[in-house]
């Protein structure tokens, strides 16, 4: 999702924001902005369609000089990527300038209000009617920080916002609107900076604070005061900025995805790190138990993992996970939805949020409205100050490391991990998974490492080129059973969102009662097959499709003799335990996902469209 930005201190600004947009540009974007003030109190805007790259020759050409500046990095929600929709927005005297990420829900009615007063307005954006909002209330007299405050409290939604008054140099001023749109404040060495995230912040200060929803900060060179929207005084300690979120590099891969799917099977291990005892094949789940006491545990009858995009799938995983480890109904279900269907929810309920960003908007809505309809609420996400973790009783990280490719890959093995193992503590606390099956599972997942890496290693290069004699398909099925079935979705999933092919995963078992239709010559099917309890049913559902004039790549257990007879090409994993496949039978199809668009031509890490915080609904 967009990025904002800020520096105020003694330094040139708009080079330290070109550097700190960049930071941020991993949440992906459409186009981005800045603004500086010079010392003359006049203000410089530019803004530029498309990647910052755009931006940054637009600076070279037209340079901007100033001590004090807002850059952003947007993804549109209200008006196309062009120049004109673009952040910084300004007011109707140009001294008031605004970066905005979320959404403005009541932007129609404020924007025909002061329509009617007589603003004038350039852009298609709900952004533009803040600084318009602000000028009012300047206008009545109030000073700018507290016409900020003001004009955030009147804006419905969760976002965030920075602002600047070229009256009141050296002053940014920042607020936060609900409980999505993070905005962190760090501190320098005479100077301080506001950013969306962490890791913009990293080379410029070792200490943070975010606001909390309904806070608003002054920043100023020497330092900053915080204070809720309605004015009242507020502090909070600052906390260390953590130095992995750096600026990651390529390490000689051509794409951050494929570096960081080469990365899985260290992040995995630094998913188990710490929670196994890994040469005593040991559970040592203290961490991953649930803070409930016994009595609590006893009565769940229900956990309900809540997420979006490839969350879900990892979630549906993860609810199998929970019924067979730990013998409670569960399901898995995408949060927007179910925030917005009068879900039945009750304290013996445990509602589960995945989100790697740590701020997905739906998820952390539907976490906050579980909890105040009494339910128990725990988060899976790999952003340890993130709003989520704040928003449960119960956060648990997924310790993939920084994921830069905007398409999850380390991230959703890391968080069925996590689910493994607190399914697994889950099993322990409620007594129904032996001390003995515990050690058993927690042996079994020791060895997920070096599954992970086999299977890099041997479906790499037919990875390829399997991708090369498809890539010009037009549609892609994915099926699987059971536990195969999320993998076949997020399979599909990673193929749409990378190589822009359409694609649609689901039970093989499903195909019969329609989307067999599609089949033809023309429609590759991807078999998610591997060796388990419903092998024989998939090679059956295989044998439906090759009847069809269907191709078939399978995904299999080596040395399954069968899949020759049933299959056009295949994908070959290791022989491991049937809990352990959703993790290793992922890996082929992110590869082949990855190959598919690479050969396409496609931008793998930053694929059109998306964003990799998604912090709007
Ligand atoms: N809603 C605003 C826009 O469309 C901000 C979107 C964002 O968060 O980047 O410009």
């Amino acid at each position: 999702m967009c990025g904002i930005f800020g520096y105020t201190g003694p330094r040139d600004a708009s080079s330290i924001l070109l550097d700190g947009l960049t930071r941020l540009s991993y949440r992906g974007y459409d186009s981005a902005g800045l603004a500086v003030v010079d010392d003359f109190r006049h203000l410089s805007v530019r803004r530029a369609a498309g990647k910052l790259d755009n931006l940054r020759r637009l600076v070279e050409n037209e340079p901007v000089t100033g001590r004090q500046g807002i850059g952003h990095t947007r993804w549109a929600t209200h008006g196309p990527a062009s120049n004109v929709n673009a952040h910084p927005h300004t007011d109707g005297t140009g001294e008031v300038v605004v970066v905005h990420n979320g959404i403005v829900e009541n932007y129609a009615l404020l924007k025909a209000r002061l329509t009617a007063n007589g603003h004038q307005f350039f852009s298609q954006t709900d952004t533009e009617i803040i600084p318009h909002t602000i000028e009012e209330l300047l206008a009545e007299g109030l000073p700018f920080e507290e016409a900020v405050r003001v004009a955030a409290g009147r804006l419905r939604g969760a976002h965030a916002i920075a602002c600047m008054h070229t009256r009141t140099p050296e002053m940014l001023v920042v607020a936060r609107i609900g409980n999505a749109g993070g905005i962190a404040v760090g501190t320098g060495e005479g100077e301080m900076l506001i950013a969306s995230d962490l890791p913009a912040l990293t080379p410029y200060t070792s200490t943070a604070i975010f606001l909390e929803p309904g806070e608003s900060a002054v920043v100023r060179p020497e330092g900053f005061e915080l204070r809720t929207l309605d004015g009242r005084p507020s502090t909070r300690a600052l906390r260390p900025v953590g130095v992995s979120g750096g600026a990651a590099a390529k390490g000689g891969y051509k794409h951050f995805t494929l570096k960081e799917i080469h990365e899985q099977p260290e992040s995995a291990m630094s998913a188990l790190h710490g929670r196994i005892a890994f040469s005593q094949g040991k559970a040592q789940l203290d961490e991953m138990l649930l803070p409930l006491t016994d009595s609590e545990v006893a009565a769940l009858t229900r956990v309900v993992f809540l997420g979006m995009g490839t969350s879900v799938h990892a979630g549906l995983v993860g609810a199998r996970y929970v019924e067979t480890l730990a013998r409670v109904p569960a399901s898995a279900e995408n949060a927007a939805e179910f925030l917005h269907r009068d879900p039945v929810l009750d304290r013996h309920t445990l509602v589960v949020g995945v989100t790697q960003s740590g701020e997905t908007a739906d998820t952390l809505q539907a976490l906050h409205e579980a909890r105040i309809r009494g339910a128990r609420t725990a988060v899976i996400t790999n952003v340890p100050e993130s709003e989520a973790t704040r928003a449960v009783e119960y956060p648990l990280l997924m310790h993939a490391g920084h994921e830069v490719g905007v398409a999850s890959t380390k991230t959703m093995v890391n968080s069925m991990v996590v689910m493994y193992l607190a399914a697994c503590a889950l099993g322990l606390q409620r007594d129904v998974l032996s001390t003995e099956s515990a050690t058993r599972c927690v042996e079994e997942i020791t060895r997920l490492p070096a599954l992970i890496g086999a299977t890099i290693e041997t479906t790499e290069r037919d990875a390829e080129e399997i991708a090369r004699r498809y890539m010009n398909a037009r549609r892609f099925l994915f099926l699987g059973r059971g536990l195969m079935e999320p993998v076949a979705r997020e399979g599909a999933y990673k193929m749409k969102e990378t190589s822009y092919i359409h694609a649609e995963g689901m039970s093989a078992a499903e195909i019969k009662h329609g989307p067999i239709a599609l089949i033809d010559h023309e429609t590759p099917v991807v078999a998610v097959a591997p060796r388990n309890a419903l092998y024989e049913k998939m090679l059956i559902s295989m044998s439906e499709v090759r009847a069809r004039d269907g191709k078939v790549i399978a995904v299999a257990t080596a040395g399954s003799a069968e899949v020759a007879a049933y299959a056009d090409d295949a994908l070959w994993i290791p022989e491991c335990p049937p809990l352990l496949q959703p993790m290793v039978a992922v890996v082929p199809l992110q590869l082949f996902a990855y190959r598919t668009a690479d050969l396409l031509g496609n931008d793998v890490d930053q694929p059109r469209n998306l964003a990799k915080s998604v912090t709007v609904e």
